[in-house]
């Protein structure tokens, strides 16, 4: 069973949703770098308070400041874990691919969690998180579009992607992200 692995997908395309189901049925650390931002935000920290404007633009935050996160989160002793939300740039999957050769814990599989743009769009406007709104959602998609989809293709040359169709239901989508990580 692998142990290693990465969701990828535009935002609302069920990456927490997935990673969260995985998680608990087999003890993995999910590494959300949004969740773990939004909780700076939440307790005010010095690191929220710098975050929290470009979060709720629905802008990126820097690369050296998510990396940090990320490095700290995985040192933990761990079964497994899920990456999610992170890397989002071609930049951030190198520090990644360095970082994961440190620990001697490479990537076994990415998931592309694919999902139409008008039914994420519509998903996260029904979600109503803080930076959901109609204009950041716009951001993030775009991003999404410009700098993040290029990953695909990376994962794609390193054989690592796997293709999940994210439009069906919750069910469907878990039982064939299983089967693949067998
Ligand atoms: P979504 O996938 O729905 O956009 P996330 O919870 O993954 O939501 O991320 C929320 C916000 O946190 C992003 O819009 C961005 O501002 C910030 N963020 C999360 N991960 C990263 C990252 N790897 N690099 C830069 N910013 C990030």
């Amino acid at each position: 069973m692998k142990k290693h692995l990465l969701f990828l997908g535009a935002p609302g395309a069920g990456k927490g949703t997935q990673a969260d189901l995985l998680c608990q049925t087999n003890s993995y650390l999910h590494l959300s770098t949004g969740e773990l931002l939004r909780k700076e935000i939440e307790m005010n920290t010095t690191l929220g308070r710098e975050v929290k404007d470009i979060i709720n633009r629905g802008e990126l935050v820097s690369d050296e400041l998510v990396l940090k996160i990320v490095k700290q989160n995985l040192n933990k002793d761990n079964k497994g874990w899920i990456l999610d939300g992170y890397p989002r740039n071609l930049s951030q999957a190198n520090s990644l691919h360095n970082v994961l050769n440190e620990i001697n814990q490479p990537l076994e599989v990415v998931f592309y969690l694919d999902i139409p743009e008008e039914v994420l769009i519509e998903r996260l406007l029904l979600r109503g998180r803080k930076d959901d709104t109609e204009e950041t959602i716009r951001t993030r998609v775009n991003i999404f579009k410009k700098t993040t989809e290029p990953l695909i293709q990376y994962y794609e040359d390193l054989s690592l992607l796997e293709y999940i169709d994210a439009d069906r239901d919750l069910k469907t989508i878990s039982s064939d992200i299983k089967q693949k990580m067998a």
